[in-house]
């Protein structure tokens, strides 16, 4: 809708909750110019997003690499970007790091399909570099679309972009990680990637810590926010 012209539909339902006696609204500001907040699911927001050229991304892509799994999953994974083998395939996770990503999750007694796992960008940066801050940007909007229609109980963050996207913070990942925080609606754990395990693997009893603590949490308060 054009900037400064009256939609009839919303018109009506300020007047509700006027009428309701609600005096003040609080908008957000993250989903400006897009129809954030109102997809109904997943498909739709595959179909808004088909060809998108809202960041440089676009132009070295091969496929926009959606979110993956159960679509009412208690638990969410967030990555960093796709990387080559998910660019070809569409599917995340599923080079050498979704295969260890594969193997945490059956490690908590899950399955991949029982979870959703998403990227920080859907589209692969240029020979796997970091996502650039405006691609980030670009696709903030879709990535908190996507975790409002999942509904998660808990957001596993992986690596230092997931947690900075989601947290909104610049703290550095040593310091996040095996620490509880809260965001859209949900309990975070940010933790390594798996992709730093591989390199590292000395890191991983601490990863392995953290999702202990995750999945002790999903068991004891099942159903609970
Ligand atoms: N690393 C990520 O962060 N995401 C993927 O999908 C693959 C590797």
């Amino acid at each position: 809708m054009a900037e400064g012209r009256a939609d009839p539909a919303l018109a009506a339902v300020l007047e509700y909750f006027r009428d309701l006696g609600v005096r003040e609204l609080f908008v957000s500001s993250a989903l400006p110019g897009t129809a954030a907040g109102w997809m109904a699911d997943q498909e739709a927001l595959q179909a808004y997003l088909v060809d998108c050229s809202r960041c440089k991304l676009a132009g070295s892509r091969q496929r926009i690499v959606f979110g993956f799994g159960n679509p009412n999953a208690d638990l969410m994974f967030v990555g960093e970007a796709p990387g080559r083998e998910e660019d070809e395939q569409g599917i995340p996770f599923v080079g050498a790091a979704g295969q260890l990503l594969s193997k945490i999750i059956e490690a908590m007694g899950m399955r991949r399909e029982d979870v959703f796992i998403v990227n920080t960008v859907l589209c692969r940066p240029p020979n796997n570099r970091n996502p650039e801050p405006d691609e980030v940007a670009s696709c903030r909007p879709f990535l908190q679309e996507q975790i409002r229609l999942v509904a998660p109980r808990v957001i596993v963050t992986l690596g230092t972009f997931a947690a900075h996207a989601i947290l909104e913070t610049d703290e550095p990942i040593s310091r996040l990680r095996g620490r509880w925080r809260s965001a859209h609606g949900a309990r975070v754990m940010p933790t390594f990637h798996p992709a730093y395990l591989l390199r590292s693997p000395q890191h991983k009893k601490d990863v392995w810590g953290d999702m202990q603590n995750v999945r002790d949490y999903l068991a004891r308060q099942p159903g609970a926010r």
